[in-house]
């Protein structure tokens, strides 16, 4: 039977960071994920700001591992070869929002936010020429950033991966037994052992806790939708804008992506159950609310619309060492800003468990290469790699720019499978104007080759083909209601 020191379950943001941190500290540990790929859950589907960390309620885990982390941030980007972009960001309001822009200044230099500044309105054109006339003031949180938080992600899990970590996907954990201060944690298929447990599942936190008699953790679900609009409206936005926020949270914000789209949303809907569905009546609370911040929007550009799902437990994030099994460990709850937290909270278990025993070793640290991006190459370059590889020439995904050389690059990498989801995810491959009208053929048949199976079996996520079944179930256009 494989024997691990660390089992940790769930590959989102927070459970790569953990994985990627024992790893390189030399503790032999596997990543179990229930679906096909990594990074399923709320890191896939969020606005990718790394949060300066001036609206988190004072003295909260949540304020504490937001700062940490955004300061973490860039030399991990740096090492894993993945974009952040230090863009800032404006909290905006009208002629009556300065006493509100303050109480945040006020608490973000509580929460050691540094480089926090209130601007008028001649200052924030400056910054950004698309307000809306009634935007008077704002607070510029000049360390926000942005990231792609599922690159990120997979980035993270490649490194460990690289490093000596192992990863099971498709793991559907059936038992977990206790036996000699072991836990023997199985699928029904197989079967193996891991010194300590790390339940990062996000919404599936009472899967593995009920296996091993743990008590429910009490969740609650708030969704939030977004609009993406087509890349030829880059700049409408330069950085974050949010409104002020209110009780449901940071409010319905205009975004640019790392990879130049812009986004509005999220909403905040409270939901009984996950659900990533987008209503109707949802877009146009979307749309009336940006308008209020920002003029010239084309909704007519609209290329996406999506939802991802916050998983809340009370107030505050929930980390527990303190369960009824030993070396089991919880963490649950992690809503906004838990994409900025997460390598805080990362550096904290892991600080914690080596205070409490845990061995670590020294590794011969192995540094991920970036996947090749034409669209970073000159013509020199380009022409060059081309001469060695005549596939960087043929361009497989048109929007984007993406060549069936780089697309090969990314099949071969992947110890597992993709879906053409999963390579979407780290290419953008039918990500763009199209979304995907154009290539998924052309993505499909080259899959189909390389992996040599047959082209239904090709999946866009999950079990779901693009070829046999219906495709709007599958999630392409999304559910709508
Ligand atoms: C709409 C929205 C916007 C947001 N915007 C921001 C933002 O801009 N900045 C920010 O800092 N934060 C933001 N957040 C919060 C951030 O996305 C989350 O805090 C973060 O992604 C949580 O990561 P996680 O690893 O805890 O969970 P998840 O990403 O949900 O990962 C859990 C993983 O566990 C897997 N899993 C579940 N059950 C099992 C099981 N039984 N066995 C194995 N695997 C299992 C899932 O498939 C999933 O891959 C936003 C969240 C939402 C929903």
């Amino acid at each position: 039977m494989q024997k691990y020191t660390v089992a940790i379950f769930g590959s989102g943001i927070v459970g790569a960071f953990i994985f990627d941190s024992l790893v390189l500290n030399g503790v032999k540990c596997v990543l179990i994920e229930k679906g096909e790929d990594v990074c399923l859950g709320a890191s896939k589907a969020n606005s990718g700001i790394i949060h300066a960390g001036y609206d988190c309620e004072k003295d909260t885990l949540k304020a504490k591992f937001n700062v940490r982390g955004n300061q973490l941030y860039p030399d991990i980007a740096k090492r894993l070869g993945e974009r952040i972009g230090s863009c800032g960001s404006l909290v905006v309001g009208d002629k009556n929002s300065l006493p509100k822009l303050n109480e945040l200044l006020e608490r973000g230099i509580y929460n050691g936010v540094k480089n926090l500044q209130i601007l008028n309105r001649s200052q924030l054109l400056k910054l950004e020429k698309n307000l809306n006339q009634d935007i008077e003031y704002g607070l510029y949180a000049k360390d926000a950033k942005i990231i792609s938080p599922y690159h990120f992600t997979i980035s993270l899990v490649e490194e460990s991966l690289i490093n000596g970590g192992k990863l099971k996907l498709n793991f559907i954990t059936t038992s977990i037994q206790k036996l000699n201060d072991k836990f023997i944690i199985s699928n029904g298929k197989e079967s193996f052992e891991s010194s300590y447990i790390i339940n990062a599942c996000g919404a599936g936190v009472n899967e593995i806790g009920s296996l091993i008699g743990e008590d429910i953790i009490p969740l609650t679900f708030t969704k939030g939708e977004y609009i993406l609009l087509d890349k030829s409206e880059m700049g409408l936005v330069s950085r974050p804008i949010f409104p002020l926020p209110t009780e449901k949270g940071k409010g319905i914000l205009a975004c640019p992506t790392i990879s130049g789209n812009t986004f509005f949303g999220p909403t905040a809907v409270d939901i009984n159950k996950y659900d990533t569905s987008v209503s109707y009546s949802s877009l146009n609370v979307i749309k009336s609310s940006v308008t209020k911040m920002i003029s010239n929007i084309n909704f007519k550009k609209t290329i996406k619309l999506y939802a991802g799902v916050r998983v809340k437990k009370g107030k505050d994030f929930y980390i527990n060492f303190d369960n009824k099994n030993k070396n089991y460990i919880v963490i649950t709850g992690i809503s906004s800003p838990g994409l900025s937290a997460a390598p805080a909270i990362a550096e904290f278990v892991v600080n914690k468990l080596i205070e409490n025993g845990l061995k670590t070793n020294k590794i011969e640290f192995k540094q991920r290469i970036p996947y090749t991006n034409i669209l970073t190459l000159n013509e020199d370059e380009l022409s060059s790699l081309i001469r060695l590889n005549k596939d960087y020439g043929e361009i497989i995904c048109n929007c984007e720019k993406i060549t069936k050389g780089e697309i090969i690059e990314v099949l071969k990498r992947t110890p597992f499978i993709l879906t053409t989801d999963g390579v979407k995810r780290r290419l953008r491959t039918t990500m763009g104007h199209c979304q995907g009208s154009f290539c998924y053929p052309k993505l499909i048949k080259l899959m189909s080759e390389f992996y040599q199976v047959p082209e239904e079996q090709i999946n866009f996520k999950g079990t779901k083909s693009l070829i046999v079944g219906d495709i709007k179930e599958g999630g392409i256009y999304g559910k709508h209601n």
